[in-house]
């Protein structure tokens, strides 16, 4: 049979074309289809690579247990996994294609108290039940601009006679939102008003951040603070007022953007000449499509869309004079005793491959008169970042080494300053979650999952369920919270610090993945925490923390959440049912935090 690789089940569809083209049989391909089955459940869905850490009993349920070919090819992994102790024991559920349906029975049991009222009509009328469904162009959703496809599906049931007896009609409409859920144009507005009622009551710090980071504010002036040198007679900050620099929103520039437009207006660019690129969206993503030349992970892969967004920009709006895209290698950290804090290399890397893009067949910096900068920058090392930015920006902007001294100084104030800002707003949060017995979510993803279209609205549809979010970019660091969270193993000399991760991660040089390990860590000593995970389709960094996060939460008694391989295919319906189960948990873990119980 031909061997599958695991992974997304789109993939398994490409390799299923590739296999026919190569002359393999129907059942040959069925065949290693049931063998990949396994793989996919254990290794890609539940992320469980030691399965003998489950114990050594299996129950196999679902439709798909009645194809006796999978459920060999799954007995044999499972064996496969248990060589030195002997044979797991497999059972197939006696009812495996209804044993979803019969557990939802059971929770409903669990869940039911005697005096709630229910809207079921019983058994026996449910075979008069009729209903049709409609999905066309006429049921496509026009409240805002994605007009995405509903399904209306139209209920007719008879009424029992304590009802009135007659017929009751009823349209169920299947949409991606909430908003499409409405009947008309009003009830979206009503929902729209309650949604905004809910997220004003429900903080997210991640959307926050994600909004408030690219706000440029003018800063004092170097050529003004400096006395200049004899030689220079050219006033550069009047020239500099001039010139238009656009940023592209992505990668780390989601945490260091208050450190570059402070830099860059320090010496003179107004801070209405910095141009940012738009948020991510898939269209914008599509435009750029022909662009890509290889195929990395989505955040790297976006940032040609944002490069050709700035370039359009430029063309229709104000000229830019310069596209400033460096490549970070390393960024500070708040931790202690860290192996390094670089930033992830095909991060780094993608300004270089993105300039490849742009200038290989044909050069289209040139042809918008756009200057594409990309330096190297190390942000870790202060005065070799000053180097560099100096190096990069010197024959442009015409300051010398003490103004660019007092940019870079300005651009850490400007960037502590934010993120102070951010830690409160945390700590505030935290307080308010700690004071109600509430439940918070902490978000454990890198910076540019603060962006909505790289989050997939994951954190939307909590917040909207009335979680607060917190991210892991702005945890408070109060020195009295830090002490409650892990003074005793502190004392106990399991760790040097509050801010230490050697205890669970030795291979710590990589910044945000050392913060994620953290992040996690803080989320599963805090009893009003949960963390949610996001992590992208080949990124290769997160393929390595992912279990050991898994860890560090469940050995705190608290649930896993995450949203693994998320890329530009956005597949609502799954992701509204795994929204729906973890808010099932969360309520479960939320009653047992008001009882005390945690
Ligand atoms: S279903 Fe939601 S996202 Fe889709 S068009 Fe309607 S309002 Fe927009
Ligand atoms: S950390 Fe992962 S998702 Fe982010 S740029 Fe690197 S490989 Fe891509």
């Amino acid at each position: 049979m031909p061997i599958f690789s695991y992974g997304c089940a789109v993939f398994l569809q490409s390799d299923i074309v590739n296999f026919q083209r190569q002359g393999w049989r129907p059942d040959e391909i069925l065949a290693g289809l049931a063998a990949v089955l396994p793989k996919n459940v254990f290794l890609y869905v539940a992320g469980v690579s030691n399965v003998a850490r489950l114990g050594r009993s299996f129950l196999l349920q679902g439709g798909t247990q009645r194809n006796l070919a999978v459920v060999k090819a799954e007995v044999d992994f499972l064996r496969s996994h248990f060589f030195a102790e002997g044979d797991p024991e497999v059972r197939v559920h006696p009812n495996c294609g209804e044993a979803g349906a019969i557990g939802a029975a059971l929770q409903a049991i669990q869940q039911y108290e005697p005096s709630r009222p229910t809207a079921f009509i019983g058994l026996d009328r449910l075979d008069d039940i009729r209903y049709t469904i409609t999905r066309n162009e006429s049921t496509r959703c026009t409240f805002c601009t994605n007009r995405c496809s509903r399904t209306f599906i139209d209920v007719e049931a008879s009424t029992s006679a304590s009802d009135g007896a007659g017929a009751h009609q009823q349209r169920i409409i299947v949409a991606s939102c909430e908003r499409g859920q409405a009947m008309d144009a009003a009830a979206a507005r009503e929902v729209n008003a309650s949604l905004a009622t809910i997220r004003n009551a429900t903080p997210c710090v991640p959307s926050l951040a994600g909004r408030e980071i690219w706000a440029v504010s003018q800063q004092p002036s170097a050529f003004a603070s400096i006395r200049r040198m004899p030689w220079i007679r050219r006033d550069p900050s009047s020239r500099n007022g001039a010139l238009r620099i656009g940023i592209p929103k992505v990668l780390n520039i989601y945490s260091y953007a208050p450190l570059f437009t402070a830099y860059l207006t320090s010496l003179g660019i107004p801070a209405d000449h910095i141009t940012f690129s738009d948020t991510t969206t898939l269209a914008q993503f599509r435009d750029a499509i022909g662009f890509a030349a290889v195929d990395p992970c989505f955040p790297s892969k976006v940032c040609i869309a944002h490069v050709l967004n700035l370039l359009n920009k430029s063309r229709t709006k104000h000229a830019l004079d310069y596209v400033f895209f460096p490549m970070i290698d390393s960024v500070p950290s708040s931790l202690h005793g860290c192996a390094g804090c670089n930033a992830c290399p095909a991060g780094a890397a993608t300004p270089e491959a993105v300039k490849a893009a742009f200038s290989t067949s044909r050069d289209w910096f040139a042809q918008a008169r756009v200057r594409y900068l990309n330096p190297v920058l190390d942000l870790s090392n202060r005065s070799l970042f000053a180097l560099q930015m100096f190096e990069c920006w010197h024959d442009i902007l015409g300051m010398n080494w003490k103004e660019n001294a007092f940019a870079v100084d300005a651009a850490f104030h400007a960037q502590q300053k934010f993120e102070d800002r951010m830690r409160r707003a945390s700590r505030e949060l935290l307080d308010d979650l700690e004071r109600k017995n509430r439940v918070g979510l902490v978000l454990l993803g890198r910076p540019y999952h603060h962006d909505p279209g790289l989050n997939q609205g994951i954190l939307d549809a909590f917040q909207d369920l009335g979680y607060p979010v917190l991210s892991q970019s702005y945890l408070p660091l109060d020195s009295e919270l830090l002490e409650r969270l892990f003074g005793d193993e502190v004392a106990q000399g399991i760790t040097e610090s509050p801010l230490d991760i050697s205890d669970v991660w030795k291979n710590s040089t990589s910044a945000n993945t050392n913060q994620k390990i953290w992040a996690a860590k803080f989320a599963a000593r805090h009893p009003n925490l949960i963390p949610v995970e996001l992590s992208n389709f080949k990124c290769g960094h997160d393929a390595f923390v992912s279990g050991v996060i898994e860890q560090i939460v469940e050995s705190s008694g608290k649930p896993y959440f995450c949203f693994r391989d998320l890329d530009e295919n956005k597949p609502l319906a799954s992701m509204r049912i795994r929204i729906e189960t973890m808010h099932h948990f969360l309520a479960q873990y939320t009653s047992r935090l008001s009882l005390g119980s945690t």
